[in-house]
């Protein structure tokens, strides 16, 4: 379909190469589990990439021919390549879509688009999540219950050092008791760009039907909408303005 998005999943893929009890959780990666949920949907047309792969996957022809870029990383951050970053970023400016997830956002293209430590709390005992819909009018949102739980979770707690976003869809709640901002949106340049906090390497949350419909839904979203072509520098008036 030449109308349908074009979406590329990015797993550094090394957890489950070096963790049985990874391996386990996501025996083909978390990459084919985020990606087999969207090859379900009709309007996707979805396509992976890995840390390992040359150039990461992100080779120049498969950048200029996504629309939105999906992204998973943990252990890895600092072995992506400045210059793949580099392209990423400018790609994102001239309009391509980027989601990132969990721990992704500590990521180098998330800290470059952010400009700030992107650091937060977090702990590790399986406590429970609920995520709440904040802006139910929100694209992201569309087709949730109120609420989402999930059982078994990593706590990720405020504060969470971005900047103010442009639209907040969730905010978590965690049995520990923090609070987190879970679900932001923020543009940068022709770029539309979706921080979703659940995840983590050891929980099988990316099999779970509600994330992985606000992962779909932040697709359509953050797909390129086809604005104007933007210019810069000095210009003549269009009117007449009598100097
Ligand atoms: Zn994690």
């Amino acid at each position: 379909m030449s109308d349908s998005i074009k979406v590329t999943v990015w797993n550094e893929y090394q957890h489950e190469k070096k963790d049985p009890d990874v391996a386990r959780v996501y025996p083909e990666g978390i990459h084919r589990a985020i990606a087999k949920h969207l090859e379900g949907e009709a309007d996707l047309d979805v396509r992976t990439a890995t840390l390992d792969e040359p150039e990461h996957g992100l080779t120049d022809d498969i950048l200029t021919s996504t629309d939105v870029l999906i992204w998973w990383g943990h252990m890895a951050h600092e072995e992506v390549s400045d210059v793949v970053v580099e392209k990423v970023y400018q790609r994102i400016l001239d309009g391509m879509g980027l989601i990132i997830l969990h721990s992704g956002h500590f990521s180098k293209i998330f800290k470059k688009l952010m400009g700030t430590s992107c650091d937060l709390k977090w702990r590790e005992v399986g406590e429970k999540e609920r995520l709440w819909v904040v802006d139910p009018a929100h694209p992201i949102a569309s087709g949730l219950p109120p609420y989402i739980e999930i059982k078994s979770a990593e706590m990720y707690g405020e504060r969470f050092d971005i900047p103010q976003p442009d639209a907040l869809v969730f905010i978590s709640w965690f049995e520990g008791g923090e609070v987190f901002r879970s679900g932001l949106c923020y543009h940068r340049g022709k770029g539309k760009i979706f921080y979703f906090r659940p995840g983590h390497e050891t929980y099988p949350i990316f099999y779970q039907p509600e994330v992985l419909k606000v992962i779909s839904n932040a697709v359509r979203w953050a797909a390129p909408s086809n604005g104007p072509k933007i210019t810069f520098g000095n210009v003549q008036p269009l009117e007449k303005t009598g100097k």
